[in-house]
């Protein structure tokens, strides 16, 4: 299979470029066309010459992701699922500006991205690991999530919508969050080489501090992160401060222990500063006694991490259930106590089954 156009980087392109005898700023006319103008078509890329475009359409796919569903409405959180051109379906989610969770106040747009179809880890209270793993997204289909949102939210504004990007190459999306479906780090380099052609000047632009990837801990690979140039921002989904309490809902916890995990989170801070945030689902009965405030605040002075407290979103099928807000204000209230900055995630987005995977799942039953 040719590779997708979207999953190289500028100097592997100038390579093809150079070989071809085309100019440099042939090369920049068509990453304004990637990822600027967003085109899907070569033939849409009109100040290319037609040989450069036949040869372009010679080598490399050009592939789009198409919406098969939608929730949610116009300004507030929104939920694409995409159809992959070998039927799979993912999930994207935009969460509009205010009050920015992961980056700074005057961001705009925040999507949270999926990385593969499915995940492997299948915790116990998620609706991603349910039918287990099927893929790993290519580099392409992980940045297409941003441009086809961002085509999707163009063409679907009212004429004279103040919030809507004039410029047809305005970045909606500003703030990315890898915690749609699937373990990002279990797809490594694919999810580099997207952030990387995201973060780039010359493609998507986004700086890295408002990247955040979200990880069950993989420990190997939140050291190999670490030594990556660029700073991203990283979130840790512990939801349970002891091994004892972690490893009934996350499979994962075996494999990297509590122990591991930190150590490799350690490491992590050690090399990018204080760029991470703790994830703790409050789930009935299983992670929401008091008793757990000790260790987990313990763990997040240990981090220089703040604590990002989730209360659970009910997953057809499984049989958890959120606590109580009296419950999840006196977690967060025993947290503050112990000086630890902790916010309580108001759900967004709980009534369009907005926690990864749920979409999917709700399709592929009315598609079986
Ligand atoms: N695999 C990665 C990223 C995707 S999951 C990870 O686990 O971090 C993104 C976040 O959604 C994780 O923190 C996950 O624990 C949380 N999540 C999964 N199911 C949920 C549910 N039913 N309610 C609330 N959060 C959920
Ligand atoms: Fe996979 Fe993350 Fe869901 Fe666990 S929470 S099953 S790692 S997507």
């Amino acid at each position: 299979m040719k590779a997708d156009i979207r999953s190289l980087n500028r100097e592997q392109l100038s390579t093809h470029f150079e070989s071809w005898g085309q100019p440099s700023y042939r090369l920049d006319q068509l990453l304004h066309w990637l990822y600027s103008q967003r085109a899907t078509t070569w033939d849409s890329m009109t100040n290319l010459p037609k040989g450069l475009r036949e040869n372009l359409a010679e080598h490399f796919r050009l592939d789009g992701i198409t919406l098969a569903r939608k929730q949610g409405s116009r300004d507030t959180t929104q939920k694409f699922l995409w159809r992959l051109t070998d039927g799979a379906l993912i999930e994207s989610v935009i969460i509009p500006a205010s009050p920015a969770l992961y980056g700074d106040a005057s961001d705009r747009h925040t999507l949270c991205i999926s990385t593969q179809v499915g995940c492997a880890y299948g915790c116990k209270f998620c609706a991603s690991g349910l039918e287990g793993w099927k893929r790993n997204l290519r580099p392409e289909e992980i940045v297409n999530q941003i441009l086809a949102t961002e085509t999707w939210h163009r063409s679907n504004q009212p004429e004279g919508n103040p919030s809507a990007p004039t410029p047809s190459d305005d970045r909606l999306v500003n703030n990315i969050v890898v915690m749609g479906m699937g373990e990002p780090l279990a797809n490594y380099d694919n999810l580099l080489q997207a952030l990387t052609l995201l973060n780039a000047p010359w493609g998507g632009g986004i700086g890295a501090r408002k990247i955040t990837i979200s990880t069950s801990g993989l420990a190997p690979q939140i050291r190999r992160l670490a030594e990556e140039p660029l700073q991203f921002r990283l979130a840790i989904s512990l939801h349970g401060a002891t091994d004892e309490v972690r490893q009934q809902i996350m499979p994962v916890n075996r494999k990297y222990p509590l122990k591991e995990l930190v150590e490799a989170c350690d490491y992590y801070q050690e090399k990018k500063g204080r760029m991470m945030t703790l994830e703790y689902i409050l789930i009935a009965g299983i992670n929401d006694h008091l008793e757990q405030t000790a260790p987990l605040a313990a763990l997040a002075k240990r981090l220089h991490a703040k604590v990002n407290l989730i209360p659970y979103n009910q997953v057809e099928g499984l049989a958890w259930e959120r606590p109580s807000e009296a419950v999840q204000e006196a977690f967060l209230a025993s947290l503050e106590r112990r000086k630890v900055t902790a916010t309580l995630r108001r759900e967004k987005g709980h009534d369009i089954d907005a926690a990864c995977g749920q979409l999917r799942l709700k399709t592929e039953k009315l598609e079986a």
